[in-house]
């Protein structure tokens, strides 16, 4: 773990190097202050010479001025330093979330994702700023102001040195709790994330079952328990940073009676004195240092852990090494006795065999939950096959590189998710590099033009948070402008446009027909006017698939779509 944590140190050698060695002087000049102090006291006051005096002072501002710039540094460059780690995890993290696949966003709340990102790692720039460098400079003082003190006076030392056994005790018992108290922190802060999370994006739904209340109360019981474990954690800090402080004051203390009576009976001098009891107080600041690390470390690195838990997560749907990059596919798909299930339980799809020609357009019809996006989902591979094949232009698409192959297929589905920017940056998300001249060509064979330059700033108009400005039929067509940039040979329409008045949907149909030409295309759909034009029309049931065949023919055959027709046909 920790070997993992200082490789992320490596992009920034230099910085860490100017940071650690200007720490070290700076530690180094503080050891040194007492000493001075001692041989002020002892060496240069008796002999009353006002000149020395004088220049040892301004010795002494000069080596401040140093001490000073090189603190600067360390605040400045170090803290530096630790955001350019924290900004490259959670880069690291943002890219690596990016690859999962839906079965991990099946899995995984919004908000938990989120705060992995953003909170989880605010802790790690602190620790990587101030680990190494604390650990190693309290190390070094607390050696180096020992072994000064142990030549100023044996037993003084030895004193000192008695109480601190007890002090580590302390303070080891109160990272165990620390440790527990930060994660438990992070757990909640995570399930606060989530619930903000869902409610916003959900804030529709909440307001018109004006279950406001209901909320408000979930989220204060989250709320609640966060606060509960930062506070607890926050008490177990304070306790830890006021055992620390006694016990301290008590070894002053100690020292300071100790070291009256050896002076009065004249074995150690005044500077002596002076000297020593500084030097207790440079011999606990690394002690107070490595406490302060010990409430740094076990909160970075519970940050830390749950950062490469969530990067070490595979993505279950990866590239193969002979993976092939295809170019134009056909669309010739088929599917061969294909089972599947998403939990691994409950199969969703069992023996499905289907074969899709080129430029073919399919229908699929069938009573919700049947299994007909589950087919749609397994063609691009969001989803892997438990058995069986599923092939494109007789190549297994689990042999094509994932980016090639998803790069053939145009998926509209009834929810258009449009980005926060302009109508034409999410126009242009079909084809990032389109041309101005592409972009209007395909909102025009969207019926998408006329709407957009009605609008003042036309293509720059903004898009509220998700579009919320846009009607459903906009969006929907809005998504199809997107296929048509993209213009991919294989077209799945999963209920575009169930969502839409009949009214709206002849309008958008007539965009979608124009889109399916000279592709092969699977339309999925509760209406069955929508599907009139299809070349072929499958009925999905829970069983699997039930009818297949042209739309006369299916009707002729008085089987489960004549009856669908039936029913729709006639009120
Ligand atoms: P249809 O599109 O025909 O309405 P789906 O393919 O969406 O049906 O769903 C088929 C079955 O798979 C349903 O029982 C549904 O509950 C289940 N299902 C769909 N998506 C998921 C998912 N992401 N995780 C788990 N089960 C799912
Ligand atoms: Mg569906």
């Amino acid at each position: 773990m920790l070997s993992r944590f200082f490789s992320y140190y490596k992009p920034h050698k230099k910085l860490f190097i100017l940071d650690f060695s200007s720490a070290v002087v700076v530690a180094l000049l503080e050891l040194a202050f007492p000493l001075a102090v001692s041989w002020f006291i002892d060496s240069l006051l008796p002999t009353g010479n006002w000149s020395t005096i004088v220049s040892v002072s301004v010795g002494l501002f000069l080596v401040y001025l140093m001490s000073t710039f090189l603190q600067y540094i360390v605040t400045y460059w170090g803290h530096k330093l630790g955001t350019n780690i924290e900004t490259d995890m959670r880069g690291q993290l943002f890219e690596h979330v990016q690859k999962q696949s839906f079965s991990f966003f099946d899995n995984t709340k919004t908000g938990h994702i989120m705060s992995r990102i953003t909170n989880d790692l605010f802790d790690i720039g602190e620790l990587a700023h101030h680990g190494p460098e604390d650990l190693f400079i309290a190390v070094m003082t607390f050696i180096g102001a020992f072994w000064i003190m142990v030549t100023i006076n044996v037993q003084l030392a030895l004193v000192t040195i008695l109480v601190l056994p007890l002090l580590a005790l302390v303070m080891t018992f109160c990272n165990i709790k620390m440790n527990k108290a930060w994660k438990r922190m992070y757990g909640e802060i995570a399930d606060v994330n989530a619930r903000v999370e869902d409610s916003v994006s959900g804030v529709r739904v909440v307001q018109s079952f004006t279950n406001e209340k209901f909320e408000n109360e979930r989220f204060r019981e989250n709320n609640g328990k966060f606060r509960k474990a930062k506070i607890a954690g926050y008490r177990i800090m304070a306790l830890t940073g006021s055992s620390i402080y006694m016990m301290t004051r008590f070894i002053i203390l100690t020292v300071l009676i100790y070291g009256a009576w050896l002076s009065f009976t004249g074995r150690l001098s005044y500077g002596e004195l002076v000297g020593f009891v500084l030097y207790v107080n440079v011999l606990f600041k690394p002690v107070d240092k490595i406490s302060s690390l010990m409430e740094l470390y076990p909160k970075g690195m519970a940050g830390f852990k749950r950062f490469i838990e969530l990067l070490d997560s595979e993505p279950e749907i990866k590239d193969i090494k002979e993976a092939v990059e295809v170019e134009t596919l056909r669309g010739d798909i088929a599917l061969k006795n294909v089972d599947f299930s998403y939990d691994g339980k409950h199969p969703v799809l069992n023996g499905v065999n289907l074969n899709i020609h080129a430029g073919e357009t399919v229908a699929f019809v069938g009573p919700s939950g049947a299994g007909k996006t589950t087919i749609c989902s397994l063609i691009p591979r969001f989803y892997d096959v438990e058995g069986g094949t599923i092939t494109i232009d007789g190549i297994d698409v689990r042999h094509m590189t994932k980016h090639s192959l998803r790069a053939q297929i145009g998926i509209v589905q009834q929810d258009v998710f449009l980005f926060t920017g302009t109508l034409r940056e999410n126009i242009a998300y079909g084809k990032l590099d389109a041309t101005e001249e592409e972009i209007r060509e395909a909102a025009r064979n969207a019926h998408l033009e006329e709407f957009i330059e009605s609008l003042p700033d036309g293509y720059d108009t903004q898009i509220g948070q998700r579009g919320l400005k846009l009607s459903g039929g906009q969006k929907q067509r809005l998504a199809i402008a997107r296929m048509f940039l993209k213009n991919p040979p294989i077209l799945i329409l999963d209920e575009a446009t169930s969502a839409l008045d009949t009214e709206t949907e002849l309008i958008i149909q007539e965009a979608l027909n124009k889109l399916a030409e000279n592709r092969t295309t699977l339309i999925i759909a509760h209406r069955l006017a929508t599907i009139r034009n299809a070349d072929r029309i499958v009925v999905v049931t829970k069983d699997g698939i039930a009818e297949e065949g042209g739309h006369d023919e299916l009707i002729e055959q008085g089987g489960i779509f004549a009856n669908l027709h039936r029913v729709q046909y006639q009120r």
